[in-house]
C-alpha cells in the first residue's frame, strides 16, 4: 500500500488552493484530503467537494469523539481539522493523500505522519502581495481579508518548521518547483 501524504501550508492568499490543484491534476494517485470546518460556505463550495461542513456545535461534538487527527482554531470561532475516517478512506484506496492545511496545521500533520509526509510551505512574496491576491480573488468580505492579513505575518515565521519553502511569486515558476518536489517524493 503506498501510504505517503504531501502536506502544503500558507497563509491565506498565498496561492495554495492553485498550486494544490494544479498537482492533484497532473497526478491521479493523488486524493485530496477533504478536510472539516465550521465556517459558512463560501461562492461555489459543496458538502464533501471543498469541505465537510459542520456547525461549530457538531464540530465540537467530533472533537470530544476523538475523530480528528488534528484541529485548528484558525480563525476565531471556526474550526478546521482532518477527519481520521478521510485518511481512512484515501489510504485504503491506495492513494496518495494531499492536504491543504494552515501552518499549525501542517506542522502537526508532519510530526504525525514523519517520513512518510512531505511537507510544503508555500509563500506569497510580501504580505502585500498576499493582500492584493486575496482582494483580486474576491471570495471574502473586506473584515474577513483584515483577519487573514492581520495573521500573515505571523504564519510566516512557522516557514523554517516545513521540508521545503516554496515562493509563489511567478506562478508558472511555482508550478514546475511544486512538481519537481513532489516527483522527487514520490520516486524516493
Ligand atoms: P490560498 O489557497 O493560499 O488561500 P489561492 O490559491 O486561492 O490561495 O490564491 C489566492 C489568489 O491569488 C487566487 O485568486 C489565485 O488565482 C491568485 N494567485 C495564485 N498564485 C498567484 C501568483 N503567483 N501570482 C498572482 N496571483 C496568484
Ligand atoms: P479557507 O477558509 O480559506 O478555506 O481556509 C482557511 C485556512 O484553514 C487555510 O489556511 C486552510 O489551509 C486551513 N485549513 C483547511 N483545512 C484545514 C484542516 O483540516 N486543518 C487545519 N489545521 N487547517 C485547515
Amino acid at each position: 500500500m503506498n501510504n505517503k501524504v504531501i502536506i502544503f501550508s500558507a497563509p491565506s492568499g498565498s496561492g495554495k488552493s492553485t498550486i494544490v490543484n494544479h498537482i492533484l491534476s497532473l497526478h491521479p494517485e493523488m486524493e485530496f484530503s477533504v478536510s472539516a470546518t465550521s465556517r459558512q460556505p463560501r461562492g461555489t463550495e459543496q458538502n464533501g467537494v471543498e469541505y465537510w461542513f459542520f456547525s461549530a456545535d457538531e464540530f465540537r461534538r467530533r472533537i470530544a469523539a476523538d475523530e480528528f487527527v488534528e484541529y485548528e482554531e484558525v480563525y476565531e470561532g471556526s474550526f478546521y481539522g482532518t477527519l481520521k475516517s478521510e485518511v481512512q478512506r484515501i489510504w485504503d484506496k491506495g492513494n496518495v493523500i494531499i492536504f491543504d492545511v494552515d501552518v499549525k496545521g501542517g506542522v502537526n500533520l508532519k510530526k504525525y505522519f514523519g517520513d512518510k509526509a512531505l511537507s510544503v510551505f508555500i509563500q506569497a512574496p510580501s504580505v502585500e502581495e498576499l493582500r492584493r491576491r486575496l482582494v483580486a480573488r474576491g471570495t471574502d468580505t473586506p473584515e474577513a481579508i483584515a483577519k487573514r492579513v492581520a495573521k500573515a505575518s505571523e504564519e510566516m515565521t512557522y516557514a523554517d518548521k516545513f521540508d521545503h519553502v516554496l515562493v509563489n511569486d511567478d506562478l508558472q515558476v511555482a508550478f514546475r518547483e511544486a512538481e519537481a518536489l513532489v516527483d522527487g517524493f514520490l520516486s524516493d
